[in-house]
């Protein structure tokens, strides 16, 4: 079977780039490496998405969710390994392979990794991305938090009030001995490796594209924060996911 049109990504931009398409009657099939939702779901409350006062990630990307699917969208659990361009798409995936007339990469970011002396710093200690989804395992012990942004104040504001101790060092320095879990707060960076053969991206590994979301190859769009672009937030992965499924729509009909 053929898909007008995969999404690579259910995060905000792929969830709503499938409802877009799916409304204006194409059959999209998201595909997604993890959980749906995206980067969110862990954020309890969530600001600047105007409507929805103290609404937790988890519950709004599930409502998302739930709207893509009664409109037929398809989700399918698989990470995408390959991307071979052509006026058929063709997407490899660990489990197979998809076939579709056009694509919408919504790959959105990963949290950056430690430096490699750090990380052999950590030894066999647990490396968590995520206090408020780990942080209960340290109840009453101590713990580090490395980063020096607002996501790793947050990080320390929340884990305060669960563990011993928490320290904080910024990125490089030694991991204190006693610091039972290691909590990584460095920002995040693209997953646009898939992509990396068949467009321009920028010095920081961001897909290049206008504010059209059109990438190099033809019927090929990006969308949300894998994009280069002035903010990522919720608002504007949401936008970029309406103005993809816009030019697909726009080169499907041609
Ligand atoms: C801690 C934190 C708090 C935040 N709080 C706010 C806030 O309060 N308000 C706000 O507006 N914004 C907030 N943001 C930013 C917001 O979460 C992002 O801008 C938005 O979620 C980006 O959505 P996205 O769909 O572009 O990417 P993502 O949410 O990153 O989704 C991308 C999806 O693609 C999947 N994927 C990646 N590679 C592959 C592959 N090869 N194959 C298949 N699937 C793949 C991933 O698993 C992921 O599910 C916050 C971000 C963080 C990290």
């Amino acid at each position: 079977m053929k898909y007008d049109c995969i999404i690579i990504g259910a995060g905000m931009a792929g969830l709503t780039a499938a409802i877009y398409l799916q409304r204006a009657g194409k059959n999209a099939l998201v595909l997604e490496s993890k959980i749906h939702g995206g980067q969110i779901i862990n954020t309890i409350n969530i600001e600047n998405w105007p409507g929805d006062f103290g609404v937790s990630g988890a519950e709004l990307m599930q409502k998302i969710y739930e709207q893509a699917k009664k409109l037929g969208a398809k989700v399918e659990y698989e990470e995408v390994i390959k991307i071979i361009d052509g006026e058929e798409k063709v997407v490899k995936t660990e489990d197979g392979e998809y076939l579709a007339d056009a694509i919408i990469i919504a790959t959105g970011t990963n949290p950056r990794k430690m430096s490699e002396k750090q990380t052999a710093d950590a030894g066999n200690r647990p490396i968590s991305y995520c206090a408020t989804c780990d942080g209960a395992l340290y109840k009453n012990k101590p713990v580090v938090v490395v980063g020096s942004g607002n996501t790793a104040k947050h990080e320390i504001k929340y884990l305060e009030g669960i563990c011993s101790k928490v320290y904080h060092i910024h990125h490089d320095d030694p991991i204190p001995k006693d610091a039972e879990a290691v909590f990584v707060a460095i920002g995040r960076v693209p997953a646009t490796e898939i992509v990396k053969d068949l467009t321009e991206l920028d010095k920081d590994g961001f897909v290049v594209s206008g504010e059209d979301c059109k990438m190099s190859c033809p019927g090929v769009f990006v969308a949300g924060d894998c994009r280069a672009k002035a903010v990522r937030q919720l608002v504007t992965a949401s936008s970029d996911g309406a103005i993809a499924a816009d030019g697909v729509l726009k080169y499907l009909s041609k």
